[in-house]
């Protein structure tokens, strides 16, 4: 009875490889995990902007706001990891100074607009955090221009509409495409990227029918006009504006009130995994 019962806790446990075992490439789903789901502050709704998506072969993170910290729970640190910067709005790279507290053992790899290396060798230095050349990992800076890049897997970038310039991207690595445009106004640029994308992740910076010509972010209605103009399969909205989503039950409404314009409607709240 033992022994059967070895042998089928065996069974169990090849199975479990089978199916979960990332070289396993009929089995592998891409996950989404939100890190951080608020913009510009963290409360008790979250931590600031950060995505990770986790490929068979590179982990892919969006963004550096304070969710980043927590990037480690979720992954082995054993494949190379990409970090793509959309701006310098600090709810975007604030997280940066816990760059130190990772063992990323094939290296990270920063991609960001041009002269992202110049900006962030101003912020990550001392005396404020430790300097990317003493981070216990090897640091590449890779500076896109506007257009299609290698980047080893295929990535698009265009400006969106903000204060600052900013980049949205479009990636496809693993027969999916993953679209991530954040912070942005209503605009033409955001649509191309997101082009059939099976997953386009923006942001919901405004409440419902509010606007802010002066300093552009989408509200749910426009977020969801850029998805259905763009004929993306699923949509994901992050980067609550902290100041204006208080509480959960405010992001919940938002979900109540559009899913019936977006089936599926994805409302991210920190730690939230989905599968592509
Ligand atoms: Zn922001
Ligand atoms: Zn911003």
């Amino acid at each position: 009875m033992k022994i059967d019962l070895l042998f089928s806790y065996q069974i169990i446990q090849n199975l479990h490889l089978n199916l979960f075992s990332p070289s396993h490439h009929t089995m592998f789903y891409m996950k989404v995990t939100f890190l951080g789901t608020n913009g510009w502050y963290d409360t008790a709704t979250g931590n600031t902007c950060s995505v990770l998506v986790q490929s068979e072969k590179f982990d892919i993170i969006f963004d550096a706001g304070n969710g980043i910290a927590k990037a480690d729970r979720y992954i082995t640190q054993e494949k190379p990891v990409y970090l793509f910067l959309s701006h310098f709005h600090l709810d975007h790279i604030a997280g940066l100074h816990t760059l130190v507290k990772f063992k990323f053992r094939k290296g990270l790899t920063i991609c960001g607009q041009p002269g992202t290396k110049e900006v962030l060798d101003s912020f990550v230095r001392e005396p404020f955090t430790v300097p990317f050349a003493k981070l216990p990992y090897q640091v590449n800076f890779l500076e896109l221009s506007e257009g299609e890049h290698p980047v080893p897997f295929q990535t698009e970038c265009r400006w969106l509409v903000h204060p600052v310039p900013c980049f949205g991207y479009r990636l496809v690595i693993d027969n999916k495409t993953i679209t991530y445009c954040t912070d942005t106004g209503f605009c033409r640029n955001a649509i191309i990227l997101a082009r059939n994308a099976d997953l386009l992740i923006t942001e919901c910076g405004l409440l419902p029918g509010e606007q802010s010509p002066e300093w552009p972010h989408l509200n749910p209605e426009n977020a969801i006009r850029i998805a259905q103009e763009s004929d993306a399969k699923r949509l994901a909205l992050m980067h609550f504006g902290a100041e204006v989503y208080k509480t959960q039950h405010d992001r919940a409404m938002v979900k109540k009130q559009f899913e019936p314009s977006f089936p599926g409607l994805v409302v991210a709240s920190d730690d939230l995994c989905i599968e592509i």
